[in-house]
Protein backbone atom coordinates (compact mmCIF):
# COMPACT_ATOMS: atom_id res chain seq x y z
CA UNK A 1 0.00 0.00 0.00
CA UNK A 2 1.12 3.58 -0.82
CA UNK A 3 2.38 5.21 2.57
CA UNK A 4 1.04 8.48 1.72
CA UNK A 5 -2.53 6.77 2.12
CA UNK A 6 -1.73 5.96 5.56
CA UNK A 7 -0.60 8.79 6.41
CA UNK A 8 -2.87 11.00 8.51
CA UNK A 9 -2.80 14.56 9.31
CA UNK A 10 -3.71 16.50 13.17
CA UNK A 11 -4.64 13.39 15.08
CA UNK A 12 -5.08 13.59 18.57
CA UNK A 13 -2.59 11.83 20.72
CA UNK A 14 -4.46 11.74 23.86
CA UNK A 15 -6.49 8.96 23.76
CA UNK A 16 -3.20 6.71 22.14
CA UNK A 17 -2.08 7.02 26.09
CA UNK A 18 -3.04 5.92 29.64
CA UNK A 19 -2.11 8.87 30.91
CA UNK A 20 -5.00 10.68 28.62
CA UNK A 21 -2.93 13.36 27.89
CA UNK A 22 -1.37 14.69 24.65
CA UNK A 23 -1.87 17.07 22.31
CA UNK A 24 -2.42 16.70 17.84
CA UNK A 25 0.50 14.91 15.89
CA UNK A 26 1.12 17.30 12.77
CA UNK A 27 1.20 13.57 10.62
CA UNK A 28 0.59 10.14 12.38
CA UNK A 29 0.86 6.80 11.10
CA UNK A 30 -0.12 3.52 12.09
CA UNK A 31 2.11 0.34 10.83
CA UNK A 32 1.02 -3.22 10.76
CA UNK A 33 4.48 -4.62 9.16
CA UNK A 34 7.91 -4.14 8.96
CA UNK A 35 7.92 -2.94 5.57
CA UNK A 36 5.92 0.07 6.89
CA UNK A 37 7.83 1.16 9.68
CA UNK A 38 10.83 1.24 7.18
CA UNK A 39 9.06 3.35 4.77
CA UNK A 40 7.44 5.81 7.54
CA UNK A 41 11.19 6.30 8.82
CA UNK A 42 12.47 6.59 5.33
CA UNK A 43 9.37 9.12 4.58
CA UNK A 44 10.22 11.50 7.91
CA UNK A 45 14.38 11.25 6.99
CA UNK A 46 13.26 12.64 3.50
CA UNK A 47 11.58 15.52 4.78
CA UNK A 48 14.14 16.29 7.82
CA UNK A 49 11.54 15.90 9.92
CA UNK A 50 11.34 14.59 13.77
CA UNK A 51 9.87 11.90 14.45
CA UNK A 52 8.68 9.56 17.58
CA UNK A 53 7.71 5.94 18.08
CA UNK A 54 4.54 5.52 20.27
CA UNK A 55 3.85 1.77 21.45
CA UNK A 56 0.98 1.65 24.20
CA UNK A 57 1.61 5.32 24.95
CA UNK A 58 1.71 4.01 28.61
CA UNK A 59 5.09 4.93 29.84
CA UNK A 60 4.97 8.67 27.85
CA UNK A 61 4.21 12.29 28.88
CA UNK A 62 3.33 14.02 25.61
CA UNK A 63 3.50 18.06 25.99
CA UNK A 64 0.61 20.19 25.45
CA UNK A 65 1.93 21.77 22.52
CA UNK A 66 1.17 20.37 19.14
CA UNK A 67 3.63 18.08 17.81
CA UNK A 68 5.21 18.79 14.75
CA UNK A 69 6.22 15.60 13.47
CA UNK A 70 5.31 12.64 12.62
CA UNK A 71 4.61 10.19 15.14
CA UNK A 72 4.86 6.19 14.06
CA UNK A 73 1.75 3.65 15.95
CA UNK A 74 3.81 0.70 15.49
CA UNK A 75 0.70 -2.23 15.77
CA UNK A 76 0.23 -5.37 15.74
CA UNK A 77 2.87 -7.67 13.61
CA UNK A 78 1.91 -11.26 14.58
CA UNK A 79 2.64 -13.76 17.49
CA UNK A 80 3.83 -17.15 16.53
CA UNK A 81 4.92 -19.96 19.12
CA UNK A 82 7.34 -22.12 17.29
CA UNK A 83 9.74 -24.46 18.86
CA UNK A 84 12.82 -22.63 19.18
CA UNK A 85 10.52 -20.12 20.86
CA UNK A 86 7.81 -16.90 20.46
CA UNK A 87 8.29 -15.22 17.68
CA UNK A 88 6.59 -11.77 18.36
CA UNK A 89 6.30 -8.42 16.34
CA UNK A 90 7.19 -5.10 18.51
CA UNK A 91 3.38 -3.85 18.23
CA UNK A 92 1.66 -6.98 19.85
CA UNK A 93 0.26 -6.07 23.57
CA UNK A 94 2.39 -7.31 25.88
CA UNK A 95 -1.15 -9.11 27.44
CA UNK A 96 -1.34 -10.76 24.29
CA UNK A 97 2.09 -12.46 24.81
CA UNK A 98 1.14 -13.23 28.29
CA UNK A 99 -1.42 -14.89 27.05
CA UNK A 100 -0.27 -17.22 24.88
CA UNK A 101 2.57 -18.36 27.24
CA UNK A 102 -0.39 -19.39 29.31
CA UNK A 103 -2.21 -20.86 26.79
CA UNK A 104 0.95 -23.01 25.62
CA UNK A 105 1.51 -23.98 29.05
CA UNK A 106 4.66 -21.69 29.30
CA UNK A 107 6.53 -20.39 32.49
CA UNK A 108 8.36 -16.68 32.73
CA UNK A 109 6.12 -14.18 31.35
CA UNK A 110 4.34 -14.24 34.91
CA UNK A 111 4.98 -11.07 36.18
CA UNK A 112 4.51 -9.17 32.90
CA UNK A 113 0.23 -10.06 33.77
CA UNK A 114 -1.19 -6.49 34.00
CA UNK A 115 1.33 -4.30 32.89
CA UNK A 116 -0.31 -2.62 29.81
CA UNK A 117 1.93 -0.83 26.68
CA UNK A 118 3.57 -3.24 23.77
CA UNK A 119 6.22 -5.57 23.07
CA UNK A 120 8.67 -3.03 21.64
CA UNK A 121 8.07 -0.69 24.53
CA UNK A 122 8.72 -3.48 26.81
CA UNK A 123 11.65 -4.37 25.20
CA UNK A 124 12.70 -0.40 25.14
CA UNK A 125 12.43 0.48 28.92
CA UNK A 126 13.17 -3.32 29.96
CA UNK A 127 10.28 -3.54 32.00
CA UNK A 128 9.67 -5.54 34.90
CA UNK A 129 7.97 -6.62 37.88
CA UNK A 130 8.57 -8.66 41.01
CA UNK A 131 12.05 -9.17 40.59
CA UNK A 132 11.89 -9.92 37.46
CA UNK A 133 11.62 -8.41 33.45
CA UNK A 134 11.60 -8.89 30.17
CA UNK A 135 14.85 -9.19 29.28
CA UNK A 136 15.24 -12.74 31.43
CA UNK A 137 13.43 -13.92 28.59
CA UNK A 138 14.58 -12.43 25.46
CA UNK A 139 16.81 -14.24 23.68
CA UNK A 140 17.12 -11.60 20.78
CA UNK A 141 15.46 -8.29 19.56
CA UNK A 142 15.23 -7.33 15.21
CA UNK A 143 15.60 -3.73 15.32
CA UNK A 144 16.31 -0.95 12.18
CA UNK A 145 19.08 1.60 12.91
CA UNK A 146 18.60 4.48 10.73
CA UNK A 147 21.28 6.49 11.91
CA UNK A 148 22.56 6.88 8.35
CA UNK A 149 20.91 7.48 5.29
CA UNK A 150 20.66 3.96 4.74
CA UNK A 151 18.56 1.83 6.74
CA UNK A 152 19.85 -1.44 8.52
CA UNK A 153 17.49 -4.47 9.95
CA UNK A 154 19.39 -6.53 12.09
CA UNK A 155 19.43 -9.08 14.93
CA UNK A 156 20.65 -8.05 18.17
CA UNK A 157 21.11 -10.87 20.55
CA UNK A 158 20.80 -10.79 24.06
CA UNK A 159 23.87 -9.39 25.26
CA UNK A 160 24.00 -6.96 22.95
CA UNK A 161 20.68 -5.67 23.77
CA UNK A 162 22.74 -4.39 26.90
CA UNK A 163 19.64 -4.75 29.70
CA UNK A 164 19.92 -3.62 32.86
CA UNK A 165 17.17 -2.13 35.62
CA UNK A 166 14.66 -0.01 33.12
CA UNK A 167 17.07 0.36 30.58
CA UNK A 168 18.68 -1.62 27.44
CA UNK A 169 20.61 -0.23 24.60
CA UNK A 170 17.23 0.23 22.42
CA UNK A 171 16.54 2.60 25.53
CA UNK A 172 20.28 4.56 25.51
CA UNK A 173 20.86 4.70 21.37
CA UNK A 174 17.99 6.92 20.12
CA UNK A 175 18.76 5.52 16.15
CA UNK A 176 17.20 2.56 17.32
CA UNK A 177 13.32 0.68 16.48
CA UNK A 178 12.68 -2.34 17.92
CA UNK A 179 10.96 -4.52 14.98
CA UNK A 180 10.03 -7.83 17.06
CA UNK A 181 11.95 -9.86 19.20
CA UNK A 182 12.54 -14.37 20.08
CA UNK A 183 10.93 -14.71 23.22
CA UNK A 184 12.29 -18.12 25.32
CA UNK A 185 9.96 -19.39 28.28
CA UNK A 186 10.50 -22.64 29.50
CA UNK A 187 7.63 -25.30 30.02
CA UNK A 188 5.39 -25.44 33.08
CA UNK A 189 2.21 -26.19 34.62
CA UNK A 190 -0.53 -24.75 32.98
CA UNK A 191 -2.67 -24.10 36.38
CA UNK A 192 0.39 -23.02 38.15
CA UNK A 193 1.30 -19.97 35.62
CA UNK A 194 -2.49 -18.72 36.16
CA UNK A 195 -2.31 -19.05 39.81
CA UNK A 196 0.77 -17.31 39.85
CA UNK A 197 -0.69 -14.83 37.26
CA UNK A 198 -3.35 -14.07 39.30
CA UNK A 199 -1.54 -13.98 42.32
CA UNK A 200 0.57 -10.94 40.81
CA UNK A 201 -2.63 -8.80 39.24
CA UNK A 202 -3.96 -9.21 42.86
CA UNK A 203 -0.99 -7.39 44.22
CA UNK A 204 -0.91 -5.31 41.32
CA UNK A 205 -4.81 -4.11 41.84
CA UNK A 206 -4.05 -3.85 45.89
CA UNK A 207 -0.77 -1.30 45.53
CA UNK A 208 -1.45 0.60 42.23
CA UNK A 209 -4.07 2.87 40.75
CA UNK A 210 -5.05 1.37 38.13
CA UNK A 211 -8.50 2.87 38.24
CA UNK A 212 -7.08 6.06 36.96
CA UNK A 213 -5.66 7.38 34.54
CA UNK A 214 -1.54 7.22 34.34
CA UNK A 215 1.59 6.47 33.04
CA UNK A 216 3.21 3.72 35.69
CA UNK A 217 5.74 4.60 37.45
CA UNK A 218 7.26 8.07 36.96
CA UNK A 219 10.62 7.35 39.14
CA UNK A 220 13.33 4.68 38.82
CA UNK A 221 13.70 2.98 42.31
CA UNK A 222 16.67 3.91 43.55
CA UNK A 223 19.91 2.05 44.30
CA UNK A 224 21.26 1.48 48.08
CA UNK A 225 23.52 4.86 47.08
CA UNK A 226 21.63 7.48 49.88
CA UNK A 227 23.90 9.34 51.85
CA UNK A 228 20.81 10.38 54.41
CA UNK A 229 22.19 7.70 57.16
CA UNK A 230 19.06 8.04 59.27
CA UNK A 231 16.79 7.54 56.27
CA UNK A 232 19.03 4.15 55.39
CA UNK A 233 18.46 3.23 58.88
CA UNK A 234 14.56 3.46 58.65
CA UNK A 235 14.57 1.69 55.28
CA UNK A 236 16.88 -1.33 56.24
CA UNK A 237 14.64 -2.10 59.62
CA UNK A 238 11.27 -2.45 57.19
CA UNK A 239 10.99 -6.12 55.83
CA UNK A 240 8.55 -5.05 54.07
CA UNK A 241 10.78 -4.47 50.70
CA UNK A 242 11.64 -7.71 48.95
CA UNK A 243 14.56 -6.37 47.50
CA UNK A 244 17.07 -4.84 50.61
CA UNK A 245 19.57 -2.97 47.72
CA UNK A 246 16.62 -0.64 45.90
CA UNK A 247 14.82 2.04 47.48
CA UNK A 248 11.51 2.55 45.91
CA UNK A 249 11.24 5.81 45.40
CA UNK A 250 7.88 5.50 46.42
CA UNK A 251 9.13 5.45 49.72
CA UNK A 252 10.81 8.25 49.79
CA UNK A 253 7.72 10.41 47.83
CA UNK A 254 6.17 9.37 50.76
CA UNK A 255 8.53 10.14 52.95
CA UNK A 256 9.40 13.35 51.98
CA UNK A 257 5.16 14.16 52.40
CA UNK A 258 4.12 14.23 48.86
CA UNK A 259 1.47 11.84 48.82
CA UNK A 260 -1.60 13.02 47.55
CA UNK A 261 -0.10 16.38 46.61
CA UNK A 262 -1.85 17.66 43.64
CA UNK A 263 -1.69 20.13 41.35
CA UNK A 264 -4.20 21.56 37.96
CA UNK A 265 -6.00 18.38 37.58
CA UNK A 266 -3.34 15.48 38.40
CA UNK A 267 -2.22 14.27 42.07
CA UNK A 268 0.19 12.31 43.78
CA UNK A 269 -1.38 8.83 44.06
CA UNK A 270 -2.79 8.19 47.75
CA UNK A 271 -2.56 4.51 46.63
CA UNK A 272 1.29 4.52 44.98
CA UNK A 273 3.27 7.61 45.47
CA UNK A 274 5.22 6.64 42.49
CA UNK A 275 2.25 6.87 40.46
CA UNK A 276 0.50 10.44 39.19
CA UNK A 277 -2.62 10.49 38.43
CA UNK A 278 -4.65 12.24 35.82
CA UNK A 279 -8.71 13.04 36.88
CA UNK A 280 -9.38 13.32 33.05
CA UNK A 281 -8.70 16.92 33.00
CA UNK A 282 -5.15 17.02 33.29
CA UNK A 283 -2.30 18.85 31.81
CA UNK A 284 1.40 17.90 30.99
CA UNK A 285 2.32 21.02 32.29
CA UNK A 286 0.89 20.06 35.70
CA UNK A 287 1.97 16.51 35.39
CA UNK A 288 6.06 18.58 35.01
CA UNK A 289 5.64 21.06 37.84
CA UNK A 290 4.03 17.99 39.89
CA UNK A 291 7.71 16.15 38.61
CA UNK A 292 9.74 18.88 39.23
CA UNK A 293 8.40 19.58 42.78
CA UNK A 294 9.29 16.01 43.60
CA UNK A 295 12.41 16.00 42.22
CA UNK A 296 13.08 19.10 44.18
CA UNK A 297 11.68 18.28 47.61
CA UNK A 298 13.45 14.83 47.86
CA UNK A 299 16.57 16.28 46.80
CA UNK A 300 16.75 18.84 49.84
CA UNK A 301 14.94 16.61 52.27
CA UNK A 302 17.42 13.46 51.51
CA UNK A 303 20.36 13.98 48.90
CA UNK A 304 18.59 11.70 46.80
CA UNK A 305 18.44 12.86 42.76
CA UNK A 306 15.46 10.87 41.39
CA UNK A 307 15.14 9.99 37.72
CA UNK A 308 12.49 9.24 35.58
CA UNK A 309 11.14 6.30 34.19
CA UNK A 310 8.75 8.14 31.97
CA UNK A 311 9.79 9.14 28.78
CA UNK A 312 8.87 12.64 27.42
CA UNK A 313 7.86 13.80 23.89
CA UNK A 314 8.21 17.45 23.11
CA UNK A 315 9.83 19.08 26.58
C1 LIG B 1 -1.17 1.15 35.26
C2 LIG B 1 0.23 0.94 34.78
C3 LIG B 1 1.02 -0.03 35.38
C4 LIG B 1 2.32 -0.23 34.96
N1 LIG B 1 3.07 -1.20 35.56
C5 LIG B 1 4.34 -1.40 35.16
C6 LIG B 1 5.15 -2.40 35.79
O1 LIG B 1 4.71 -3.13 36.68
N2 LIG B 1 6.43 -2.55 35.34
C7 LIG B 1 6.95 -1.79 34.34
O2 LIG B 1 8.12 -1.96 33.98
N3 LIG B 1 6.21 -0.82 33.74
C8 LIG B 1 4.93 -0.61 34.12
N4 LIG B 1 4.18 0.37 33.52
C9 LIG B 1 4.80 1.23 32.51
C10 LIG B 1 4.59 0.76 31.04
O3 LIG B 1 3.42 0.00 30.92
C11 LIG B 1 5.77 -0.04 30.54
O4 LIG B 1 6.94 0.72 30.63
C12 LIG B 1 5.57 -0.49 29.09
O5 LIG B 1 6.52 -1.48 28.80
C13 LIG B 1 5.69 0.62 28.05
O6 LIG B 1 5.33 0.10 26.79
P1 LIG B 1 4.55 0.96 25.70
O7 LIG B 1 4.40 0.12 24.48
O8 LIG B 1 3.31 1.51 26.26
O9 LIG B 1 5.61 2.10 25.42
P2 LIG B 1 5.30 3.63 25.09
O10 LIG B 1 4.79 4.30 26.32
O11 LIG B 1 4.49 3.75 23.86
O12 LIG B 1 6.77 4.15 24.80
C14 LIG B 1 7.74 4.20 25.83
C15 LIG B 1 9.09 4.45 25.16
O13 LIG B 1 9.40 3.30 24.37
C16 LIG B 1 9.70 3.70 23.04
N5 LIG B 1 9.23 2.63 22.14
C17 LIG B 1 8.03 2.03 22.12
N6 LIG B 1 7.99 1.09 21.17
C18 LIG B 1 9.19 1.08 20.56
C19 LIG B 1 9.77 0.36 19.48
N7 LIG B 1 9.10 -0.58 18.82
N8 LIG B 1 11.05 0.64 19.12
C20 LIG B 1 11.76 1.61 19.78
N9 LIG B 1 11.26 2.34 20.80
C21 LIG B 1 10.00 2.07 21.18
C22 LIG B 1 8.94 5.00 22.84
O14 LIG B 1 9.51 5.80 21.80
C23 LIG B 1 9.08 5.64 24.21
O15 LIG B 1 10.30 6.33 24.31
C24 LIG B 1 2.86 0.57 33.93
C25 LIG B 1 2.06 1.54 33.31
C26 LIG B 1 0.77 1.73 33.74
C27 LIG B 1 -0.08 2.78 33.06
Amino acid sequence: MDFQNKLKKNISLKDLTTFWIGPKAKYFCQTNSREEVVEAIKWAKAKRMPFFVLGGGSNVLINDKKYKGLVIKIRESGIRNQESGIEVGAGVALGKLVGVALQEGLTGMEWAMGIPGTVGGAIYGNAGAFGQSISDCVEKVEAIDFENQELRIRNYEKEECDFNYRDSIFKRNKNLVILSAKIKLQTGNKIEIENKMKEYFQKKKQTQPLEFFSAGSVFRNQELGIKNQELLKQFLELKQFQDKNIIPSAWLIEKAGLKGKRIGGVEISRKHSNFIVNNGRGKARDVKKLIDLTKKTVKKKFGVDLEEEIQYLGF
